[in-house]
């Protein structure tokens, strides 16, 4: 088990398959990209496989989510989700995407064994999309929910991040669109991760208003925080239910208490919080033949040096080095 010293035991794998990115949405990268990762210093789909695997079999993972970078871009994606669904016991499996190429994806990821998608869909305004993403690519985001959904990968969730003075007038209109569809959307404040460290406390969009914005067009009613577990988001019933939504308010209502998050980036590197200072190397002692009692060692002393929280509200808070592409959010 991978117990940290305030008793948290972390059961939810965010592995990042890539650090590249087809948008450019402003809150996590510049319009002109990064320097991606050089091919060599990403793990392969067997070292991935042979990671999630110590961490499934051997340390009590039970969810294993691809990201990124944008995890479809990695062509090995379907061959290593369907390699982790072989693993016994088998655990649960989604990616998040922000949905280009999904419309084709969708399909063979099911057949290899997907469970979930998280679709992020921060407007529905092709406009505010380009203003956003820099890219325009609203179309292909649709679609791409569409086909998840069609497949039966149910609940597709939706993730929306607002920024001021860009989609922060979207928020009802958002959770219409996802109502009307069965999709199951969650706002996420802003954090500071963005590689070009942009972010202004002052200029986020908090929880509290997302929530009086939602408030004047919908019913909504606080789901039991005893059944919100380890959950990020703060669930809402919508207008008498079934459908709800969900505020994941990092910053202002932060959850580390109940954390259960570990973190393998596209290069090997296990981090313990999103917002991480130090990262425990797994690529080097992997590929120096290390065995599996080695690597589980790793795993542990990365857990036991959980903090217990992720300080962006503490004097002197330092973002991380990486951006948030590199890390996999
Ligand atoms: N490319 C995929 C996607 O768009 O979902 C996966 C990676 S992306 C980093 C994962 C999630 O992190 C997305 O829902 C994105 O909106 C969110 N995200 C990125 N930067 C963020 C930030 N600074 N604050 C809050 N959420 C952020």
């Amino acid at each position: 088990m991978l117990t940290d010293s305030y008793g948290r035991t972390a059961t939810d794998l965010r592995v990042s398959v890539t650090d590249r990115c087809n948008l450019r949405c402003s809150y996590c990268m510049p319009a002109e990209g990064l320097d991606w990762l050089p091919k060599p210093e990403l793990l392969t789909d067997d070292e991935i496989v042979r990671l999630v695997g110590l961490a499934v079999t051997r340390l009590g993972i039970t969810e294993v989510r691809f990201t990124g970078g944008e995890p479809l871009l990695r062509r090995g994606l379907p061959a290593i989700v369907e390699r982790v669904a072989a693993l016994a016991p088998r655990p649960e499996i989604s990616v998040t995407t922000n949905g280009v190429g999904l419309d084709r994806l969708a399909a063979p990821l099911r057949a290899a064994g997907l469970d979930r998608v998280n679709v992020s869909l921060d407007t529905l305004s092709p406009a505010t999309f380009v203003q956003l993403a820099n890219r325009d690519r609203l179309a292909d985001v649709v679609a791409g929910l569409a086909a998840a959904a069609a497949i039966g990968m149910t609940p597709v969730k939706v993730n929306a991040v607002l920024m001021r003075g860009v989609n922060d007038g979207e928020a009802p209109a958002l959770l219409r669109f996802c109502l009307d569809r069965g999709y199951e959307l969650r706002f996420i404040e802003q954090m500071p991760l963005d590689a070009q460290h942009g972010w202004r406390r002052d200029e986020m969009v908090t929880a509290d208003e997302i929530l009086a914005m939602l408030d004047g067009e919908f019913s909504l009613v606080p789901i039991d925080a005893e059944l919100r577990g380890s959950a990020p988001a703060e669930t809402f019933i919508v207008d008498g239910g079934p459908q709800t939504v969900g505020i994941i308010g990092s910053v202002t209502r932060p959850f580390c208490g109940s954390c259960d998050r570990i973190r393998l980036t596209a290069d090997g590197q296990l981090r313990n919080c999103l917002f991480a200072r130090s990262e425990n190397d797994l690529r080097t002692p992997l590929r120096a033949g290390a065995s599996d009692a080695e690597l589980i060692a790793q795993w542990e002393r990365c857990i036991q040096a959980k903090l217990p929280g992720h300080g962006i509200n503490d004097p002197g808070f330092l973002q991380p080095a990486r951006p948030m592409s590199a890390i996999g959010g």
